[in-house]
């Protein structure tokens, strides 16, 4: 396929160790081969909670107490309960974030960790059963659950990956459409996603369809409401393999006709491995891919199913490790 200029740069949140700077506890920084490949893509939000509130660089490390269910973050080595503080600096930075797309978050820090952050007991030593969400990115996942949310730990499992790199850039468009506040923009988006929203979601993705067609009625800044907030839903869960063939087998529908018996057989043995987990989705679509261009496909060119992000970004994640196959 012809390299696509991106329309629109996503904004999304980036807990700042994760290359930004070297402000964990202990004064190091991580390196993230896709917080790197996204540079180039989208414009960075980079708070680190614990710096922020003034806890120093280095620090001791800071634990999240569970007492009466209530959580406090609490400093062993001082002693100091700075639970205040963080809450506070939580609510001041998401008030006055403005819109985003998305968070990519350190996984297991008692701040911005999501879901697998160790919770102690009231002693300050002994751990609770079971993982919970840290101060900050604990009140990401409840304000913002119709955006990109992830933590860069799930981001090594190419399935997770690409499902939250579709989310947030396609997110990001209709942001991007929005702000444009053209009805045709909207058809056109409706259009070039619909094989993505088919994958995702059929019904909603009539539902959608029947949105934008009462768009005269309804208007324009209510449809795009409704429209962002079915949209949000839809992509809620990443896609099922049985409905990405589905797709596939829909867009080779538009080829089959064009090519050989002996092309048709090798697409379908590879639709096959897909299924069995044998080859990753992107084999199947790069085929199709080839057939679009030669045969002039308009229609497929333009859809995002094809092309949901950068390329560059699949490949600068490594591409599909061998037991990463999506299913
Ligand atoms: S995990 Fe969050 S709080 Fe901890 S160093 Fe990274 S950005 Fe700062």
């Amino acid at each position: 396929m012809p390299k696509i200029e991106w329309p629109v740069r996503p904004r999304l949140v980036c807990s700042r160790c994760l290359g930004f700077d070297s402000c964990r506890y202990n004064g190091q920084k991580l390196s993230d081969p896709l917080v790197e490949a996204l540079e180039l893509f989208v414009e960075f939000v980079t708070p680190c909670p614990e710096a922020d509130i003034g806890l120093g660089i280095p620090r001791h490390p800071v634990r999240i107490i569970v007492h009466d269910g209530e959580q406090r973050m609490f400093q062993p080595a001082t002693g100091l309960d700075h639970t205040g503080s963080m809450l506070e600096y939580v609510e001041r930075f998401l008030e006055d974030l403005g819109e985003v797309d998305g968070f990519l978050l350190k996984s297991r820090s008692p701040s911005c960790g999501m879901r697998d952050v160790k919770q102690y007991r009231e002693d300050g030593q002994s751990l609770i059963t079971g993982r919970g969400a840290g101060l900050f990115g604990g009140e990401v996942a409840r304000r913002f659950p119709g955006l990109a949310v992830e933590d860069e730990g799930r981001l090594h499992n190419v399935e997770i990956r690409d499902h939250f790199l579709r989310k947030l850039f396609t997110l990001a468009d209709f942001r991007r459409i929005g702000g444009i506040g053209r009805a045709s923009e909207l058809v056109d988006f409706q259009s070039r996603n619909k094989l993505l929203l088919m994958a995702y979601d059929q019904e909603r993705m009539r539902e959608l369809g029947r949105i934008v067609a009462a768009q005269r009625s309804a208007g324009l800044e209510r449809t795009v409401e409704l429209y962002g907030g079915v949209l949000r839903s839809a992509l809620s869960r990443g896609p099922s393999y049985r409905a990405n063939i589905n797709v596939l087998q829909h867009a080779f529908g538009y080829v089959s006709d064009h090519i050989s018996p002996e092309e048709r057989g090798f697409f379908l043995d590879h639709l096959e491995m897909y299924r069995e987990g044998r080859t990753p989705l992107v084999t199947c679509i790069k085929l199709l891919e080839s057939w679009i261009v030669r045969f002039h496909v308009d229609y497929l060119r333009d859809q995002t199913f094809f092309h949901p992000y950068p390329e560059e970004l699949l490949d600068r994640c490594g591409g599909l490790g061998k037991d990463e196959y999506w299913r």
